[in-house]
């Protein structure tokens, strides 16, 4: 079996010959105390929280105190370790944090030159010399994700086409009668859609990213494509890229040289190795705007041992996305229902294309899906609610369903959350 792309990032970016636990510990370790001594001299935020100019082991990070989402809305700029001039690109999210004001993260070129390098570690994985791929990623201008991964695709030798998102499913078809695709770039939402009106045509294989992927999600694109997927994990904070899947599918190596990982208990206590809890990321490797110990609101956990591919770099088991966030929902707490929750279940039906959900009360909740031509919208809402029921005992659904036409588009733009109802 192949040896994981990771593996040769570290040796080109590290300079590392042996990668073992003891090296990858030691080269994190190095990058960790050469940021907090940077903080130091520049007297940086971190340095104003009052943090150590240097740490003797990576277990004295657990002692650092946490850095939160409304750290990052209400002190970005004093994160940032660059000046501007050298500020390749800014991610903002006016939906996120509580305060109301907007999250921002900074990237410089040499993040974002990280960041495709990565990619094409990952994508390398499927994408070969020759290959078309179709990005449906947000193209959000030079250095935005549709066009890093566009850049690391070029780098392979293949052929990056840039078809966005929120396209109706006639404008994908177009897509992929005129230029033949063999690989797919994006979420698992819209690919199982796609996949379920249009069929797999030309395609051979796909990466997944940037949402949560249920089993039924997974299990049905492969059965479709007849090819495992490649799930990705990355984040705004993270550089975007964060951990990928190699030939063994057995969990997403992470981005070590950039990113300490650590698995943390609702208290903020480390859990025991190989357990569930949520992501906490130092990024080491980030030099505009480098985290210490951000609280990611996603959970996983760490899958011990050595990957079947031979690589001793971590893996992340699935990931499920902003926990956190949701159990704070009123909502959410009153029925213990997530969207993730029910695209697990909604999409075990293969009439299923797409659905949204929104709350109609704290018990109550709404869900409209499309379903496949000829398929019977009536009787297909009665078994998608009775479903729905007996897994969620304790919340009522109200389920109506129509038939995809092809001028129709998704039915979320990005993540997908239960709605909360304005009317
Ligand atoms: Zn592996």
């Amino acid at each position: 079996m192949l040896k994981a792309g990771i593996d040769d990032l570290l040796r080109e970016q590290e300079g590392m010959t042996t990668i073992n636990r003891e090296t990858i510990q030691a080269m994190q370790l190095k990058k960790l105390n050469r940021l907090l001594l940077a903080e130091k001299e520049r007297q940086g935020f971190y340095a104003d929280a009052g943090l150590p100019k240097q740490l003797e082991s990576l277990e004295q990070l657990q002692t650092l105190p946490f850095t939160t989402d409304e750290d990052l809305a209400a002190h970005a700029g004093s994160i940032v370790m660059l000046s501007q001039s050298r500020i390749q690109r800014v991610l903002s999210d006016a939906t996120s944090g509580t305060t109301g004001s907007a999250k921002r993260v900074f990237y410089s070129e040499q993040d974002c030159e990280n960041t495709i390098r990565l990619f094409m570690a990952g994508l390398g994985e499927l994408v070969f010399p020759g290959s078309r791929t179709m990005i449906c990623m947000p193209f959000s201008g030079p250095h935005g994700l549709g066009e890093l991964i566009s850049e690391a695709i070029r780098r392979l030798g293949a052929q990056p086409l840039k078809v966005g998102c929120g396209l109706t499913y006639l404008e994908l078809k177009k897509w992929m009668e005129e230029e033949q695709p063999d690989t797919f770039v994006g979420m698992p939402v819209p690919l199982i859609s796609m996949l379920r009106v249009l069929g797999k045509r030309s395609l051979e294989r796909a990466l997944i990213s940037a949402d949560a992927c249920p089993d039924s999600i997974t299990a049905a694109c492969e059965k479709i494509l007849g090819s495992r997927l490649f799930p990705h994990y990355g984040s705004r904070e993270m550089g975007l890229g964060g951990a990928i899947t190699c030939q063994a599918h057995a969990g997403m190596h992470l981005r070590e040289n950039n990113v300490i990982a650590e698995i943390i208990d609702e208290n903020g206590r480390p859990v025991p190795a190989g357990e569930q809890g949520e992501l906490v990321i130092t990024t080491i490797g980030m030099e505009a705007m480098p985290l210490i110990r951000y609280r990611t609101g996603d959970y996983t956990r760490i899958i011990p041992g050595t990957c079947p591919c031979g690589s001793n770099v971590l893996r992340l088991d699935k990931v499920h996305r902003g926990t956190r966030q949701n159990v704070t929902s009123a909502g959410i707490q009153a029925a213990g229902v997530s969207m993730e929750m029910l695209d697990e279940l909604l999409y075990a039906h293969p009439q299923l294309v797409d659905c949204s959900a929104a709350y109609i009360d704290t018990r109550s909740i709404a869900v409209e899906a499309l379903i496949t031509p000829g398929a019977d919208p009536t009787q297909t809402a009665e078994s998608l609610a009775q479903d729905l029921e007996k897994h969620f005992p304790g919340t009522d659904f109200v389920v109506r369903c129509r038939e995809v036409k092809l001028e129709d588009g998704p039915m979320y733009p990005g993540k997908r959350s239960i709605l909360q109802r304005s009317n």
